[in-house]
């Protein structure tokens, strides 16, 4: 095809595009190690990218140099560039029921939810919901989520169907429920559910940029037999790179309907790895109330765990401890999640805000260094994909958020009288506007743009950038 307008071309026959302003990247864990190696920060920085990668990031001076055909630069004042955010916790099917007035999370889950993923059989509503769900997280910066969606093979199909539309790096699968729970949203029988679960992971795991997760709910909802089988299909993919998404230790009384429905096992997470479900790539959403014995085992296994804040204070669950959690001598991966629809907005950084509270109602606190790592590069390690994304360095994949420093008249004025960065991070966080971000790259392509008419683009709406094409 041909362009309008020439695009700047590399030696081997594609395009540069630069992103221009303050940068903040994190390279290593800060509950673990000295703050000041954890992170990048350049004042002037610049992120070069090519074909969907980074090719190289640091100060403008410097870098700058080095490309000569590199003329495509956008440049952002009173911003910060950082990796796009990571969702590892999230329903995007729960989208049309978020702010639903909450009791208990049992009665919640009856009263609203189940309700609302029944209706997913219909593969154009679920279509619709998918798409408000992408333009959601896109305009809040997040590039990568682990996503639930529902029992139904359309509610699949309709989510990395619109992620292959922008090209995001997603993580999603169907839900195993077998009992329990209604039945227009129960699985028929546990086999068949396990055999759809596998032609869905055959269709879309490794698709692109599509990841497959087996998913059981949580145990209670899933027949021992469900959770078994489960668990054999996740070790026979398991070096396929397959993920498992389910809830841990959220509440007390969920805990204590655990303890009724096995009570063979010590504990909680006893029943998963029992079943085979606890390994590499097991990403545990919330865990609030977590023995010693556990937090073990999901070091030993190394999990992942989603921190959902906001769901956890709207529906009083408990509350995270993320120093139990990041223990020198047995630390866990830890990531953020916005467990729409139990939270209540779809931003990782209102996340952080929520964050800040909840280790404060412990006399803990969480700098700004600690909580955007979680919101970037722990998100990823959440997920074992930190040598992919979550940062911005020379070969990761070119997903990108950038952050105003400016998003309101209050936010202009306050920032005067912060001095460093994370001051004036931890405002905006802690100020917790809903209009932060102003642009999202996805693979290199500016999929998101507050100022742009067209706020959202999907990949194939650009024009394409390979010389052999033109
Ligand atoms: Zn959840």
């Amino acid at each position: 095809m041909t362009t309008s307008t020439p695009l700047p071309v590399n030696p081997d026959g594609t395009a540069l595009k630069g992103i221009r302003g303050r940068v903040l990247t994190f390279k290593a864990d800060p509950f673990l190690y000295n703050e000041q190696e954890c992170y990048d920060y350049y004042d002037d920085g610049l992120v070069v990218m090519q074909d969907g990668h980074i090719l190289n990031v640091g100060d403008y001076k410097t870098v700058a140099p080095e490309y000569p055909q590199l003329t495509d630069i956008d440049a952002y004042d009173d911003a910060v560039i950082m990796p796009g955010f990571i969702d590892c916790h999230v329903h995007y099917v729960q989208s049309p029921m978020i702010g639903s007035f909450g009791d208990t999370l049992l009665q919640w889950l009856n009263e609203y939810t189940f309700p609302t993923e029944s209706k997913f059989k219909d593969k154009a509503f679920a279509d619709d919901v998918a798409r408000m769900f992408f333009r959601q997280l896109l305009e809040q910066g997040t590039t990568t989520a682990n996503v639930f969606s529902t029992t139904f093979a359309t509610s699949v199909d309709a989510f990395f169907e619109e992620s292959e539309r922008y090209n995001t790096r997603m993580i999603s699968g169907k839900v195993l429920q077998d009992r329990n729970l209604p039945d227009s949203l129960k699985d028929e029988s546990a086999e068949e559910s396990i055999l759809l679960t596998e032609k869905l992971l055959k269709k879309w795991h490794h698709r692109g940029r599509q990841l497959y997760a087996i998913i059981p709910r949580f145990a209670p909802t899933s027949t021992p037999e469900q959770l078994r089988l489960a668990g054999e299909l996740y070790q026979r993919y398991i070096d396929q790179g397959v993920y498992m998404h389910t809830h841990l230790d959220e509440v007390q009384s969920e805990i204590d309907w655990v303890t009724q429905l096995f009570p063979e096992q010590p504990n909680y997470t006893e029943v998963y790895k029992h079943y085979g479900l606890v390994g590499p790539r097991s990403v545990m959403a919330h865990c609030c109330i977590v023995r010693e014995e556990e937090w073990q085992v999901l070091h030993q296994c190394d999990c992942g765990v989603a921190h959902c804040p906001s769901s956890n204070l709207f529906l009083g669950d408990g509350e995270f401890k993320y120093w139990e959690a990041k223990q020198q001598d047995r630390p866990v991966r830890v990531g953020m999640g916005t467990d729409v629809g139990g939270g209540t907005n779809f931003s990782i950084p209102r996340q952080l805000n929520e964050a800040y509270k909840v280790a404060m109602l412990n006399m803990k606190n969480l700098d700004a260094v600690k909580s955007f790592y979680l919101a970037t590069r722990g998100g990823a390690e959440a997920l074992h994909l930190e040598n992919t994304i979550g940062s911005l360095a020379p070969g990761y994949e070119a997903d990108v958020a950038v952050l105003s420093l400016k998003p309101s008249e209050f936010s202009t004025w306050r920032m005067q009288f912060a001095k460093t960065i994370f001051e004036k991070l931890f405002v905006l966080m802690t100020l917790g506007l809903n209009n932060m971000n102003l642009a999202t790259y996805v693979a290199g392509k500016k999929v998101y743009d507050r100022s742009r008419a067209q706020t959202h683009m999907y990949a194939s709406e650009f024009p394409e950038t390979k010389i052999s094409d033109k």
